[in-house]
């Protein structure tokens, strides 16, 4: 199966009640390719960086499976730079620095290798780069995904609804939810926002879980509880790319198979808020992959009987 992430790759500034970092590495597109390579031993991406960006960062994602034929280096340009400030609750964040740098004018390019791909990744971007990748495919994936943000809902509203209705998922987290809708409710914004275009919806409510509608099911899985979050940022891209790697790697998108897709991305991104940027993902082991799936499953699991 093969899958292809598009999403920005980029450097993040930080800062949590614990801590602060200067320029690490970050971007939507960096954490979903490291997270859908738990699954995924083969994949692509669609990029953009300047020539600013660290070499050793694309060897790690050579290494873990990623084809970066579609990802540009612009020279003599800088990459884009996001800075975050997270509250004291860690559910709630303020963007304090956007600068779009090489994103700015990014023309994605599909190499003729790309084009069968079968399951496409739209992580958070202008929806105008993300629509113009399904234009470039010549032949539609079998599922198509999307993320995105209050960013371009308050720049860009009416390319980003264009985009969404060319998709058949659509991740995004309880607050965007709200905000695109126009709804407090979240079955009524669900309502709202599948009558723009994806049939399938995923509304994220960080240390809350998150919340698939699919058809006329709807699915909950909880976020694990967790003694310490460090760092969420990302956590909403790992999530999405556990969720996509899971789904291409076993080719299934069935209701049934996106529960457990769900818990796969849940799984990741309790792991990805345990230290700051991407240092976590590149450490964890198959083994305490497993282990932490395994905590999911017996955190809802239980029998009942009603007494007589
Ligand atoms: P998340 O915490 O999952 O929402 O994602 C955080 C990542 O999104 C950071 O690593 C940022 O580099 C990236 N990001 C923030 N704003 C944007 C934007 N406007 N376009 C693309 N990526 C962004």
């Amino acid at each position: 199966m093969s899958l292809l992430t598009v999403g920005s790759v980029a450097f993040d500034a930080i800062e949590t009640p614990f801590g602060k970092t200067d320029k690490i590495i970050g971007g939507a597109g960096t954490y979903i390719a490291l997270s859908s390579s738990f699954f995924m031993k083969e994949q692509r991406i669609v990029a953009v960086v300047g020539d600013d960006f660290p070499q050793e960062m694309i060897d790690t994602l050579v290494s873990r499976g990623v084809n970066t034929d579609g990802l540009q280096i612009k020279k003599g340009e800088k990459t884009f730079f996001w800075s975050g400030k997270y509250h004291n609750d860690m559910n709630s964040r303020d963007t304090l620095v956007t600068e779009l740098n090489v994103l700015e004018h990014f023309d994605p390019i599909i190499p003729e290798n790309y084009q069968d791909t079968e399951y496409l990744m739209l992580g958070n971007l202008s929806p105008q780069v993300q629509r113009s990748v399904i234009e470039r495919l010549e032949k539609r994936p079998k599922l198509v995904a999307m993320d995105t943000m209050n960013f371009w809902m308050e720049i860009a509203l009416d390319e980003l609804k264009k985009t969404m209705s060319m998709v058949d998922v659509l991740i995004i987290n309880d607050e965007e939810a709200r905000q695109l809708s126009k709804e407090y409710s979240l079955v009524k914004a669900a309502k709202v926002i599948r009558a723009m275009g994806p049939k399938i919806l995923i509304i994220k409510k960080g240390e809350h879980g998150a919340l698939l509608f699919h058809g006329d099911k709807v699915f909950f899985a909880p976020a694990l509880p967790l003694e310490e979050v460090f760092d969420p940022t990302g956590a909403g891209d790992t999530f999405a790319g556990g969720f996509m790697g899971y789904i291409a790697a076993t080719d299934d998108y069935s209701f049934d198979n996106m529960k457990r897709a769900i818990i796969a991305g849940s799984a990741l991104a309790s792991f990805c808020v345990e230290k700051f940027g991407t240092d976590r993902l590149t450490e964890i082991s198959k083994k305490e992959l497993e282990d932490r799936i395994d905590q999911f499953i017996s955190l809802t699991a239980f029998e009942m009987v009603v007494p007589a």
